[in-house]
């Protein structure tokens, strides 16, 4: 590292509380697929700032709609009306097809969101007792990290020593309809059943074919709401708009947040039809920069985007390449035992416990060879990278990944 970026890497540990434990290098500048340290060295970025990045770094229409509202007029709060907010909102609901969105900055503060809508819509249309409902989550899960949200984690680390915790959570297996169905049929009080249709976080765990749409069908039959966060699986990085569409599921509560903005600005969306957003009155939620006019108009052009560029169709196609090309390598190289993912979601599974740092050490020499990637749960490598890269660029990745795996071989 040069002394450049070990100096800022200080300063961030120095004089920042601890977040994530960052892969060392130090990042001033990005442009589509690629990003460069403060050395000026440049980078495939295959985390894409956990599928924030979809539509490239620093896209010049997302960025140029940003630049031009916010020397207009950046932020009014709720109190008054903005000439962005209604346009955004009539474009974001048509887009992904529901009455009405209701607009937030952050993944974990639209999860929160989507909770308290299930949890209102519970009481006052399906007539469970207050305070009583509950909703089925599955283990594994990552949805954030507001005290709510870690309530119903797996990770202790996220947990140990934050309680009290937020009651109302019923945890069954992820991919597992059998258990789904006992929890449903466990008790009169389930208002929702909150999914990722892929578990990102985990480590790239799709479901099996038909979960989805079987899950979709039996929370119909108990008359309870399918909940989909899509904060990271959205805005067609699993090949389709919604990873729920490869099953033909539209969910009664749809959560985004991440790619929205193309990663250029927090946005977050709650989307729902009346019957279910209409129980939140006036004064029951809010924020102050939710449905912002900077990030209204920055929202609409990273939809367009996404839609001009055809990036679903890209994801898709270059999805199978990727996973074709990282076939080939495990077949060759048996330190990868699993290759998974859909579109351009995935991940590789190293031979190794979750506890070891050969993961880690792997995605370091990734570094050295041009190509940023982090280790989830210790062993598991995620790969996703832009949804703009082109067929050229996931060959020449590929062969820095088949070149650092066979130093480790
Ligand atoms: N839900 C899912 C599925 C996520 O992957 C994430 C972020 N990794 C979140 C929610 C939280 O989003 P944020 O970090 O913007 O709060």
């Amino acid at each position: 590292l040069s002394s450049k970026s070990e100096a800022l890497i200080n300063k961030e540990n120095n004089y920042g509380a601890h977040n994530y434990h960052p892969l060392p290098v130090v990042l001033e500048k990005g442009e589509g697929v690629f990003v460069w340290d403060v050395d000026g060295k440049k980078y495939y970025d295959f985390l894409s700032a956990y599928s924030a990045v979809n539509q490239g770094h620093c896209h010049p229409e997302i960025v140029g709609a940003m630049v031009q509202q916010a020397q207009k007029l950046t932020l009014t709060s709720r109190a008054f009306y903005n000439d962005q907010l209604g346009v955004y909102e009539e474009y974001v609901t048509n887009y992904f097809g529901f009455d009405k969105v209701l607009p937030m900055n952050t993944g974990a503060e639209a999860v929160e969101t989507a909770l308290k809508l299930c949890r209102k819509w519970a009481y006052e249309v399906k007539g469970i007792a207050e305070n009583q409902a509950q909703i089925i989550v599955c283990e594994n899960n990552f949805h954030g990290r507001t005290t709510t949200i870690i309530s119903f984690s797996n990770d202790e680390t996220a947990r140990k020593s934050f309680g009290p915790f937020t009651d109302g959570f019923i945890k069954i297996e992820y991919d597992n309809i059998e258990a789904l169905e006992k929890a449903l049929e466990s008790s009169k009080n389930i208002a929702g059943f909150l999914v990722e249709p892929i578990q990102g976080e985990a480590g790239v765990y799709v479901p099996s074919e038909g979960y989805l749409a079987k899950a979709k069908a039996l929370c119909e039959k108990h008359n309870v709401l399918f909940i989909a966060d899509e904060v990271q699986t959205g805005i067609a990085r699993t090949g389709k708009l919604l990873a729920v569409h490869h099953e033909n599921v539209q969910p009664d509560i749809l959560i985004l947040g991440k790619a929205l903005s193309g990663g250029v600005y927090p946005v977050s969306a709650v989307l729902a039809n009346n019957s279910i957003m209409d129980v939140i009155k006036p004064g029951q939620h809010g924020s102050t920069f939710g449905g912002n006019p900077v990030a209204a108009a920055v929202a609409v052009a990273a939809l367009e985007v996404i839609k001009n560029e055809k990036l679903a169709e890209n994801a898709e196609r270059l999805g199978v390449l990727l996973r074709k090309g990282l076939s080939d390598i495990a077949a060759k190289n048996p330190l990868v035992t699993i290759v998974r993912g859909k579109g351009l979601l995935n991940a590789i599974v190293i031979d190794c416990d979750e506890e070891s740092e050969l993961a880690w050490e792997i995605c370091l020499k990734f570094r050295d060879y041009g190509l940023l990637a982090k280790p989830t749960h210790g062993n598991k490598i995620r790969l996703a990278p832009p949804l703009v890269i082109t067929e050229e660029q996931i060959q020449d990745c590929l062969s820095i990944i088949e070149k650092a795996l066979n130093d480790f071989k």
